[in-house]
């Protein structure tokens, strides 16, 4: 089955009682047992639900994985995720990973001696350079926020078999349509599903895939203990968005194209940081390993004046954190999603005053360049 059929058709579909087509939301929390410890597949719903178990099944097969699983939020598959290691263990990480992820290593698996050191991926010499003889766990974002930074997978892929290391990927920004690291040698990939995966800005969720008997076991046996798990409405709402993934993604970059054509000729945009533009230090690196770019852009305006300026001015462009949705959503990283960053930190990252993030929607490309035009004008 190709990708786009697996989003239709991929995992459980419908209901062999009723042949309701869609999977039916399964709102229980216990199951009835034939006899003690005689049931029919599901117990309790922390430790497994029909409408979920649908849900985990399309993940695996989008990931091309053998096992996935749904959480409440992105955080808690991450967390959940980490739970794999134990104190005194040491993770490589992305320098520039969502700053949830950042906060959750060094305010909290800190405090129980999980240890961290993060790094410019982009640079795998780097990576190799950092590695310790503690060190178990290699976690990367590409591309990553706001810079569209692009990390080599194959090129982790050798290091992580190397030294022996557990390969994370968190795959949010590309999703399984562009961009599926199993196949590059992953051992897991996860999901803020929140944010493309939903696509509709009406979820919180978080997605996990393996593609191994003995990783998917573990993670099973930390999901049902730590208890982080998606609901069932929840879990159904992600299958119905998914079944657009496709076509939403496609929507998107080939929106997200033409605004950046549109952008990279405008005098008063300094720079532009997409990964499909041959300029972008991560394009080719970017073409081999994903079939598209994704809809995310950022680019500089040179101030932060003109910058809220134009975030005051847009009208298409919803200002809001998080991203991936039908709407095309607009920030400011300095002063939103990356406040919380010391400023020099934010400097050496590259992440300046007048720099403006777009996660472009759906809508018709032709209003949202207007729309921009009328923003960036005096
Ligand atoms: C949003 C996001 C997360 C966290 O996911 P939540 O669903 O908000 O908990 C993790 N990684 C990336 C790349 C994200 O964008």
């Amino acid at each position: 089955m190709r990708s786009k059929t697996k989003m239709v058709h991929g995992g459980i579909t419908g209901d062999e009682q009723t042949g309701a087509v869609s999977v039916p939301i399964y709102q229980v929390s216990t199951y009835k047992q034939d006899g003690v410890g005689n049931f029919r597949g599901y117990e309790y719903s922390r430790t497994g639900n029909p409408t979920r178990h649908a849900l985990e099944t399309v993940i695996a097969s989008l990931e091309n994985g053998t096992h996935g699983f749904a959480f409440g939020s992105g955080m808690a598959a991450i967390t959940t995720v980490m739970m794999l290691l134990k104190s005194g263990d040491h993770v490589v990480m992305t320098d520039d990973v969502y700053g949830g992820s950042f906060r959750l290593m060094t305010k909290v698996l800190e405090r129980f001696d999980l240890q961290n050191t993060f790094v410019d991926t982009s640079n795998p010499e780097k990576v190799e350079e950092v590695i310790q003889e503690n060190t178990k766990a290699l976690y990367i974002e590409t591309p990553t926020n706001p810079l569209l930074k692009i990390t080599d997978l194959r090129k982790m892929t050798e290091i992580a078999k190397k030294h022996n290391l557990l390969l994370i990927v968190d795959n949010t920004f590309a999703t399984p349509y562009w961009q599926q690291p199993l196949d590059l040698g992953a051992d897991i990939v996860l999901h803020s599903a929140t944010k493309y995966i939903g696509g509709h800005s009406d979820v919180v969720s978080g997605l996990v895939a393996v593609k191994s008997d003995e990783l998917a076991e573990k993670i099973h046996f930390l999901q049902n203990s730590v208890g982080a798990v998606l609901g069932p409405q929840d879990s159904w709402l992600l299958m119905r968005g998914i079944k657009t993934l496709a076509l939403r993604m496609e929507a998107i970059e080939m929106n997200t194209r033409k605004l950046v054509s549109y952008l990279v000729e405008h005098d008063k945009v300094k720079s532009v940081f997409y990964p499909g533009l041959e300029s972008h230090s991560g394009y080719e690196i970017a073409k081999g390993q994903s079939t598209g770019f994704g809809g995310m852009i950022s680019f500089d305006v040179g101030s932060g004046e003109l910058a809220e300026e134009v975030l005051k001015k847009v009208n298409y462009f919803t200002l809001a954190e998080s991203l991936g949705a039908v709407e095309s959503l607009i920030s400011l990283p300095a002063k939103m999603t990356h406040a919380s960053i010391p400023a020099d930190r934010r400097r050496e990252l590259g992440i300046t005053e007048g720099l403006i993030r777009v996660s472009v929607g759906i809508e018709d490309v032709q209003d949202l360049i207007e729309d921009l035009e009328q923003a960036l004008c005096d």
